[in-house]
């Protein structure tokens, strides 16, 4: 547990550090200084290994790249299993005030205690800190063995909604009296049929939820010119929601965004199917279509806007032809507050046996270290796995899929990409 003199603010059971300084947002701005306060979630199970290698990786990179100039001051904050250690629940008010005040956090992987009274901490944090986009980009990385035959073809930016659609978690069991309430409603005015014997679930989407994740992938695909966007959906059956979430985003796209935009019906007809000079094409696709375009015509997709559920699904899809979960990084971000995360989950039959592949969290923190506005240093970093990639030093699970590999533990395996930087 760690204790400091003094701290403002004050928490309950954690001391802020004292020798770094907050993010703060000013108008619309993130304005970092040159030693921010970063709350850091060690997580549960193999969150340990990974999350100690990763952070020695980030603070070697930031001093290389800015010879002490600028450091990350960590404030260890607890949740999960770990946060029992210390409180009485998984996701302690402490935690979220850490992060709530200082923006940016960095997190391991979590364990959701069977009955702790959430139906997942993960999906819990992201409401609670209105986590409304996120953000997993999907490139390959040279020499990761990977089960299709281009893989280097993929390099996309899934970004996916985070708090509605199926996964608010509005669902009654089958025969509760809530299940049966609804059912009985349903019948009775709206004249649907639903057996008796049904579990129920809403999906609700929203133009609110819908616009502010298109705007923040547009603004994505300008601030790093990516030349088009594919809004992913499955509104040729669900039409009112899905097909509702590409109408609103193409709406969006069209008052806010008119300039920068240009939808792939304008082109087609006006333009000869060319998109014109400096214009982002905006175009959608039907979920089902986008899983054979990813595989098949990866190149064709730059930044992929989907709502929840079929996010989900897609981002693992995406991640598993380029090698999988130990090279997926991930990020779930609002208006400003940005938690960057491992995308697997906390892997507990290697849990302190140093040996899982730390790359998903270390390639989250390179995501971090640009939204702070300091990419050197995660550019860094993505060089030095490449090369480490390339000596084929690596952690079991690429080992096991390249021949002449040197199989390292996750420590040995940080201590290699640190000497590559
Ligand atoms: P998991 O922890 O992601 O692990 C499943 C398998 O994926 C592992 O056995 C391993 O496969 C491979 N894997 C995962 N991370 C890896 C890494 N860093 N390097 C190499 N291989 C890796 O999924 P799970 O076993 O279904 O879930 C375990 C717990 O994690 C559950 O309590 C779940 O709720 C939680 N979870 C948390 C998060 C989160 O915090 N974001 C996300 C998902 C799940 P091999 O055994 O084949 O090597």
């Amino acid at each position: 547990m760690p204790t400091g003199k003094s701290a403002v603010p004050k928490f309950a059971k954690v001391t802020a550090p004292t020798d770094g300084q907050p993010i703060k947002i000013v108008g619309n701005k993130r304005v970092v200084p040159d030693n921010p306060i970063i709350p850091v979630i060690e997580g549960d199970g193999t969150g340990r290994d990974i999350m100690k290698a990763s952070r020695r990786v980030i603070d070697a990179a930031v001093q290389k790249a800015f010879g002490g100039q600028k450091r990350i001051v960590w404030f260890d904050v607890y949740a999960g299993e770990n946060a029992l250690r210390f409180y009485d629940d998984i996701l302690p008010a402490d935690t979220i005030k850490a992060i709530k005040t200082y923006v940016v956090a960095l997190k391991g992987p979590l364990t959701t205690p069977i009955g702790g009274g959430f139906r997942s901490l993960n999906v819990s944090m992201r409401q609670i800190l209105n986590l409304y986009a996120c953000v997993r980009p999907v490139k390959y990385y040279s020499g990761v063995p990977a089960p299709v035959k281009r893989p280097e073809a993929m390099d996309i930016v899934i970004f996916r909604e985070n708090t509605e659609d199926v996964y608010a978690g509005i669902e009654w069991a089958k025969g509760t009296k809530e299940a049966k309430a609804v059912i009985k409603f349903l019948t009775s005015k709206m004249k649907v049929k639903i057996r008796s014997d049904s579990g129920i679930g809403i999906k609700p989407m929203s133009v609110t939820g819908t616009q502010r994740l298109v705007r923040k992938a547009i603004q994505y695909a300008i601030d790093h010119n990516r030349p088009t966007i594919t809004l992913v959906h499955k509104g040729n059956i669900m039409k009112y929601t899905e097909g509702a979430f590409r109408d609103w985003g193409y709406a969006l796209a069209k008052k806010e965004f008119g300039k920068e935009t240009i939808t792939e019906t304008e082109v087609t007809e006006k333009f000869g199917g060319q998109t014109p000079a400096g214009k982002i094409l905006i175009r959608d696709r039907i979920a089902d279509s986008m899983f054979q375009q990813v595989l098949l015509r990866p190149d064709d997709y730059d930044v992929v806007v989907t709502p929840n559920l079929n996010g989900d699904y897609l981002s693992d899809a995406c991640a598993a032809q380029i090698g999988g979960l130990g090279m997926a990084p991930g990020a779930n971000i609002g208006d400003h507050i940005a938690l960057f995360e491992a995308t697997h989950g906390t892997a507990p039959k290697y849990a302190d046996k140093d040996m899982i592949n730390p790359g998903s969290v270390i390639l989250s923190a390179v995501m971090m270290l640009e939204y702070l506005g300091w990419p050197q240093a995660g550019q860094l970093i993505e060089k030095a796995i490449e090369k480490t990639i390339a000596e084929k030093i690596v952690t079991y699970d690429l080992a096991r899929q390249m021949e002449g590999a040197q199989k390292v533990g996750t420590a040995a395996y940080a201590d290699r990409i640190i000497f590559n930087l």
